[in-house]
């Protein structure tokens, strides 16, 4: 299910050109409405519910509308994001509130290595099973496969 933006909470990033969520929606489905200030989720069907645009927002001013397996009815999953990390506040549907924190990414943006050196490359034949980072990105010596 797709996000949303409240209205009385977006400020529009201040008229920015890209506002935040917009800079970081993977499938780039925010836009800023410039006359009204306020941004909106232009395809929601295409929307996978990764939270960055909840999480980025300052105003705290997107929201999802999540399954109901996922948050059933009355629950809420809200994210609170510091510099260093996540606060989840889950509200479950009898009332329960639980709150923990999560370490964020502090690579600077750019910087990120898919793996590190030590995991040497895997094979190069496009038939493997492997992918190209096995076996060393499952940290196992070696992957057991079948005998033929
Ligand atoms: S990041 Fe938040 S405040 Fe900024 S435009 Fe998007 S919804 Fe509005
Ligand atoms: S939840 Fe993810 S995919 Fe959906 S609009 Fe926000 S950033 Fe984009």
């Amino acid at each position: 299910m797709p996000s949303y933006v409240i209205l009385e909470k977006c400020d529009g990033c201040k008229g920015q050109d890209k506002t935040a969520c917009m800079y970081i929606c993977p499938n780039d489905l925010m836009v800023l409405d410039k006359e009204r200030m306020k941004a909106y989720n232009r395809e929601p069907e295409l929307c996978w519910e990764c939270y960055n645009c909840v999480k980025i927002c300052p105003q705290q001013a997107v929201d999802i509308r999540s399954y109901a397996d996922f948050v059933p009815l009355g629950a809420s999953v809200v994210p609170l994001r510091g510099s260093q990390d996540i606060m989840w506040t889950i509200k479950f549907r009898n009332g329960e509130v639980k709150r923990f924190k999560f370490p964020i990414r502090t690579t600077p943006e750019g910087q990120a290595q898919p793996w590190p050196d030590e995991w040497p490359t895997g094979t190069d034949d496009i038939k493997s099973p492997l992918l190209c980072t096995e076996p060393g990105s499952t940290l196992a010596s070696e992957l057991p496969t079948l005998k033929k």
